[in-house]
């Protein structure tokens, strides 16, 4: 912290404090125009998107003029059930996953957002993360503003409802217009959708039909559930208007050069049975690893994946290396956050209850660990000390991404610079401080050139430290004590 040590603070260093507490939601969005079971659809839709965030989900649709929200904490499956889905009458929904750090999973922050204007109901569904949300907060807020989440994205809401511009859409184009960073956003009107992409084209967002009706979703596997047809991916700026069972399309701001498409979406976010700008996720890890077995070859018996992400890139290694692929670490995947542990403690319990390893597999052979990334490396720290209790002769660990070795300002929760082992340690510290016999990373030359495929510019600045949207010193969301929502019942 700056400052003279002992003076009160000046209000921009209060601010730049309260900026540097931020916090990234990692989202879903989905929205349908146009369909009888509007949110049942995006229901649906939001179950397929589920890994894209697990702390709150909710629905809004639109029925009569009016809206209908619902939105809880926990995972799609626990907040909605047929009864519920019942009461979201209407033709028009949007719906929102979200997932946050800790600190902050609060039923303030679930979205939609919801407001009123008087131009009628909207509601609010937002990806990304704005990089000068504090700085507009603020001036809002000195203005009289009051804001009821810690969310970047109750923002847009404020800015949209101050806006003096004649329509709904010309609202969402002056709020949009004044902020910076991601954003892959859905609005519910009173009798439609609006579909948003930031002119940076950091999140997905694609557009799909459904027996006459419009769907957007956050990724295509969300489409294929409901058995959309994609239709195509909105592009880098692009605001769809969809109304009256009609699409408009508008450019209403002005484009950079080139695009900055996350490629940790396609390294490890987006599932792999997802296309992203029409690339498949699955394909591109794939290659990643064969990329990886090329640079870091080494001597062993089989390749295995740290389940759940890194399971392309270890098929890809496998069929670079000619090494054989096993599945000789198993998943639980009911694991929830939380679990009761006796007092008396169990060693490796943390990772034990969300993978183990088999044993029969492992026991005096030399295995190679695929992973897809490494962000403060505890997971491989207990499975490398796992697969040595399970009698590996040698452990040896390859990383399908370059080292992370800076936060992500646009949507992606990662912890602060200092806490990201990359940031802090060389890779020969890494592999000292995960235990294993052998470390290698992607590069980033072979990151990017192997993104080159992709047909689409990209953003790599976790693991490069080039940022497309400068952050300085107005980055982030603030964190405030606000009121705490302890339970809230039905809406
Ligand atoms: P670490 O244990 O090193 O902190 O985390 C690395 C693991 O977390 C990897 O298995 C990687 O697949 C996963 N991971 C990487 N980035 C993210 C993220 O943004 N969110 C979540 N939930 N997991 C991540
Ligand atoms: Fe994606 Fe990393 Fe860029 Fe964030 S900084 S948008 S995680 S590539
Ligand atoms: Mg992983």
């Amino acid at each position: 912290m700056s400052g003279v040590p002992g003076s009160a603070p000046s209000p921009d260093e209060v601010l730049r404090e309260r900026e540097a507490d931020h916090f990234h939601d990692e989202c879903g969005v989905f929205a349908v125009h146009g369909h009888p079971e509007a949110a049942h659809i995006t229901y649906l839709g939001l179950y397929a998107l589920q890994h894209r965030g697990q702390e709150s989900a909710g629905i809004v649709s639109a029925h009569a003029g009016e809206h209908l929200v619902m939105r809880g904490m926990g995972l799609v499956a626990d907040v909605f059930n047929e009864a519920r889905l019942a009461r979201l009458r209407g033709r028009h929904a949007v719906g929102h996953v979200r997932y946050s750090t800790a600190g902050e999973s609060e039923l303030r922050n679930a979205q939609p957002f919801c407001a009123t204007t008087d131009s009628g109901p909207v509601a609010l569904a937002h990806n990304g993360n704005l990089v000068n949300a504090a700085r507009i907060r603020h001036e809002l807020e000195g203005r009289g503003a009051i804001f009821s989440s810690t969310s970047d994205s109750e923002v847009i809401v404020h800015l949209l409802a101050r806006s003096r511009e004649a329509t709904l859409e010309e609202r969402l184009v002056d709020a949009l217009s004044r902020v910076r960073g991601a954003y892959s956003l859905v609005m519910l009107t009173r009798d439609g959708v609006v579909a948003a992409r930031d002119p940076h084209g950091f999140r997905p967002l694609s557009l799909g039909r459904l027996d006459g009706a419009f769907v957007v979703a956050s990724e295509t596997c969300a489409l294929d559930l409901i058995g959309a047809e994609f239709e195509r991916d909105l592009e880098p700026g692009e605001m769809v208007v969809l109304r009256r069972g009609r699409l408009r399309s508008l450019r209403p701001f002005p484009r950079p050069s080139r695009q900055s498409f996350c490629v940790f979406e396609h390294i490890y976010f987006a599932r792999p049975d997802s296309k992203l700008e029409r690339q498949s996720v699955y394909e591109f890890r794939k290659q990643l690893g064969r990329v990886l077995a090329r640079e870091h070859p080494v001597e062993a018996d089989l390749v295995v994946p740290v389940l759940d992400s890194g399971t392309c890139a270890a098929l890809g290694y496998a069929e670079e290396s000619g090494i054989p692929y096993e599945t000789a670490l198993i998943r639980n995947h009911y694991v929830r956050r939380t679990f009761i542990e006796p007092a008396q403690s169990i060693r490796l319990f943390g990772v034990k209850v969300k993978h183990n390893t088999v044993d029969a597999i492992v026991r005096g052979r030399r295995v190679v660990l695929v992973e897809d990334s490494i962000v403060r490396g505890t997971t491989l720290l207990k499975i490398v000390s796992m697969f040595r209790s399970a009698g590996a002769r040698e452990v040896h660990v390859r990383v399908s991404s370059p080292p992370t070795i800076g936060p992500c300002h646009y949507g992606i929760d990662t912890p602060t610079r200092e806490e990201l082992i990359a940031h802090v340690r060389s890779v020969g510290e890494i592999r000292e401080a995960i235990g294993a016999d052998s470390l290698g990373y992607l590069s980033l030359e072979a990151l990017r050139e192997t993104a080159a495929s992709l047909k689409h510019g990209i953003c790599d600045a976790c693991f490069s430290d080039e940022y497309p949207v400068p952050v300085g010193e107005d980055e982030g969301p603030p964190q405030l004590s606000l009121f705490r929502i302890v339970e809230q019942g039905d809406e």
